[in-house]
């Protein structure tokens, strides 16, 4: 219990964390960002999307020259489909979702959309496909409609206004000051965490992308948010291909497909029932955790 208090601990720790934050970050840029600064292969291809399907082969991966994070990962994301990955915090679940907009290339093994290795596509056409809702959403300067617009910088004021109807952000919109027009950010009104979220729903529902990665927030909103927030997600949800990392036992249990990891690789995978009926799955244990008498049914599995 002392060394948890060692300030060198504490420091490493939270540079860690910052890292991932501008991790997180960088990938809503990245992921937004129409301008392709990254070079693509001379061969680099227009990607095709259909029905959007996402699967991984044996994908290795290290951070640097560190150790290996992902040791050999496969799994299919079904077109129209949720897949939630699940498991133990550390498990390598946010380091996959940060593989499909090629934010890191695997070291082994392939991604493909469709069929088409992601390696051997613009970064664009690839990112055109995708939107991304982060854990923490994040507001930059300018007016609610600006932030929702960021989704796709060409949308129309009514393209906006659907989206953030979609995302039940309309109505609390409408209630500030300006409307559309309220500043938000550092020198802006400011909004609740369901708020924001929500507008950060609207922002990738106005992308209107087939694919959507999703890391679902851990920290706990108020019931009335937390129902709109769940509401809007089950919106932007709908008809696409959904990578979700899932947090709430709900979202779990409401997949199509669980991929239970744990320390770079998928242990388990199949639906909530076919899970929860291995005695001695991880899965199943982690559900046990979450049933038992004195636990709420919306605790979070990390
Ligand atoms: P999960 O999302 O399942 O909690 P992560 O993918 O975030 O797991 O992390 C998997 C491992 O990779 C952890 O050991 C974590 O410390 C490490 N890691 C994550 N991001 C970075 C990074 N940017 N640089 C170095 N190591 C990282
Ligand atoms: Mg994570």
């Amino acid at each position: 219990l002392l060394m948890a208090y060692d300030p060198a601990r504490r420091l490493a720790r939270l540079q860690v964390s910052l890292e991932r934050a501008v991790v997180n970050a960088r990938m809503l840029y990245e992921i937004l960002d129409t301008v392709p600064h990254q070079r693509d292969r001379p061969d680099a291809t227009e990607i095709k999307l259909g029905e959007a399907t996402v699967e991984l082969r044996d994908v290795r991966f290290a951070y640097g020259n560190g150790e290996e994070i992902l040791k050999g990962v496969s799994f299919r994301a079904e077109g129209g489909k949720t897949t939630a990955l699940v498991g133990p915090s550390g498990a390598g679940k946010s380091t996959i979702i940060s593989l499909i907009p090629r934010f890191y290339d695997p070291h082994a093994g392939e991604i493909l959309i469709d069929g088409q290795n992601i390696a051997g596509v613009t970064k664009q056409s690839l990112r055109n496909g995708l939107a991304y809702v982060s854990q923490q959403p994040y507001l930059f300067e300018g007016s609610i409609r600006d932030n929702i617009r960021y989704g796709r910088p060409e949308a129309t004021d009514a393209e906006v206004e659907e989206a953030a109807r979609l995302a039940y952000a309309h109505d609390f919109i409408l209630a500030q000051p300006e409307g559309y027009d309220t500043p938000v950010g550092e020198h802006g009104i400011t909004l609740s965490g369901g708020q924001r979220q929500r507008l950060s729903i609207a922002r990738a529902l106005v992308r209107d992308a087939p694919i959507l990665l999703l890391d679902e927030a851990t920290s706990a909103l108020d019931t009335e948010s937390e129902a709109a927030v769940q509401k809007a997600l089950e919106q932007a949800m709908s008809g696409r291909t959904v990578i979700v990392i899932a947090h709430r036992l709900s979202t779990v249990v409401n997949a199509d497909k669980i991929v239970v990891m744990k320390d770079g690789t998928v242990v388990e995978e199949g639906t909530h029932e076919e899970l929860a009926r291995r005695p001695d799955g991880l899965y199943a244990r982690l559900h046990n955790l979450q049933g038992s008498a004195d636990t709420p049914a919306e605790v979070q599995i990390l």
